[in-house]
């Protein structure tokens, strides 16, 4: 092992060569430096407002669900390592792969049978809007190549799924004449559990039908739009796209990347709705957050109408594909989950963040309140003033990492009640200072 380089040349290096998500080159904000992780701590390398321990409130980016450094998950790890850590998946296939894609279609809904292993969510998008494409192509009608969705949604950064990100938040129109334009519907209206609305329904349905003749897919992210602005809607509309589909010939993709795996109080947001969509994809917690892995599913028809086609397969093979470390540490994050009662556990941390959040609707500034499963958000009516609330959550020994006027929060489920007071405190504190 190489000498730990001092943080302050670590910074300077950093800034200097290393992009960060959705940053300028060089660096402009100076991130702090995480020495190591277990439980839902993260250890910094130097103190920060003091702190050189931080709650970790955002499972990071909502992967982490099992906390840092899980024995079963470490174990699991270390087991796969010792066999082999990586072998091609083309003419090869091996039991960590097989294990998982077998789980991965006894637990989603029962008509998805088929699962294409992907390196990260976005790769899963593209492969799971391929795969609708090419179906519609294979069946001789290839003019159906456009998508539809609502605004608001966030699908990755690749630049098929780009094209159905929200138009604006996705900033579009810089890539005007790049990104295919797809068809916007309005971004459903607001509240987990409100009425659903007649207009909205009657707008959705219309859009679908006048469309259909062009559309190979609806993509949506089902009842909560993670990454577009933290919102949810009523799951009566995913009930109005599946049949919208079903009688106009379309195929429905429901992206679970950032809902899947018991977030929303569901096991999969589609649940909440009882339908079951022609593809889906699973990303962000599979692995329990430990590597990059991602998975599109589809149901039998989809396979076999590509099957059928001119080009009988799926054109799709990314290099670590069914990556055999990957897909051992998600089979033992799956093992974690399902073993223990999860639902209770997101129930239970649900019902701190509403108790620990409803106050912060009181402060100045503070437009919305929100909690659904384990999601916790407060919407303020401005733009969040990131490095301030950042500081503030950080003085309140918290990792937040806010966005556009979004403060929130997805932690771990083995988030202790005390520490998810101690994030929703941190919550507030950023909201104030915000
Ligand atoms: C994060 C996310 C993606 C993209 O996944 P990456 O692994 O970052 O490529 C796609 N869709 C949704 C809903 C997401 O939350």
């Amino acid at each position: 092992m190489p000498e730990p380089l001092p943080a302050d040349v670590l910074l300077d290096l950093d800034r200097q060569h290393v992009w960060h998500p959705y940053g300028p080159m060089p660096g402009r904000q100076e991130p702090l430096v995480v020495a190591s992780a277990s439980g839902v701590r993260l250890r910094l390398a130097a103190p920060a407002e003091g702190r050189t321990e931080l709650v970790d409130g955002m499972s990071s980016w909502w992967s982490a669900i099992h906390g840092y450094r899980h024995p079963v998950l470490d174990e699991a790890a270390h087991a796969q390592l010792d066999r082999m850590s990586h072998v091609m998946f083309g003419g090869l296939t091996h039991e960590p792969a097989v294990r998982l894609a077998a789980r991965l279609v006894e637990i989603t809904p029962e008509p998805l049978q088929h699962v294409f292993l992907a390196d990260s969510g976005s790769v899963s998008v593209e492969v799971a809007l391929k795969m609708c494409l090419q179906y519609w192509r294979s069946l001789g009608r290839p003019g159906k190549r456009r998508l539809l969705t609502w605004r608001g949604g966030y699908h990755g950064d690749t630049w098929q799924p780009m094209s159905v990100c929200d138009p604006d938040g996705g900033m579009h129109h810089l890539w005007s004449g790049v990104l295919q334009e797809q068809v916007f519907a309005d971004a459903p209206p607001p509240g987990f559990d409100a009425e659903p609305s007649a207009a909205y329904t009657a707008h959705l349905r219309g859009l679908i039908a006048r469309h259909a003749h062009e559309l190979a897919a609806v993509v949506v992210e089902p009842v909560v739009q993670g990454a577009g602005g933290m919102a949810f809607h009523s799951p009566a509309y995913l009930r109005v796209l599946r049949e919208a589909c079903d009688e106009h010939d379309v195929l429905l993709v429901l992206d679970e990347i950032a809902t899947g795996f018991g977030r929303t109080g569901r096991l999969f947001a589609a649940g909440h709705a009882g339908i079951a969509p022609d593809v889906m994809c699973v990303g962000k917690a599979l692995t329990g957050g430990y590597v990059s892995l991602a998975a599109a599913l589809c149901t039998s028809r989809v396979a076999e109408g590509i099957s059928r086609g001119e080009v009988p397969v799926l054109a799709h093979g990314p290099t670590f594909m069914g990556n055999p470390f990957a897909a051992a540490v998600a089979n033992a994050s799956l093992d974690v989950l399902l073993a223990q009662d999860w639902a209770t556990e997101v129930k239970r941390i649900e019902a701190g963040l509403r108790d620990g959040l409803a106050p912060a609707a009181a402060l100045p500034g503070v437009r919305d309140v929100r909690v659904l499963g384990a999601i916790g958000v407060v919407q303020l009516d401005h733009p969040v003033d990131i490095d301030a609330a950042t500081r503030a959550a950080v003085r309140a020994g918290v990792w937040l990492r806010p966005f556009r006027d979004l403060i929130y929060t997805m932690p771990p489920y083995v988030t202790g009640d005390e520490d998810v007071a101690r994030v929703c405190e941190a919550i507030r504190a950023a909201a104030a200072a915000g």
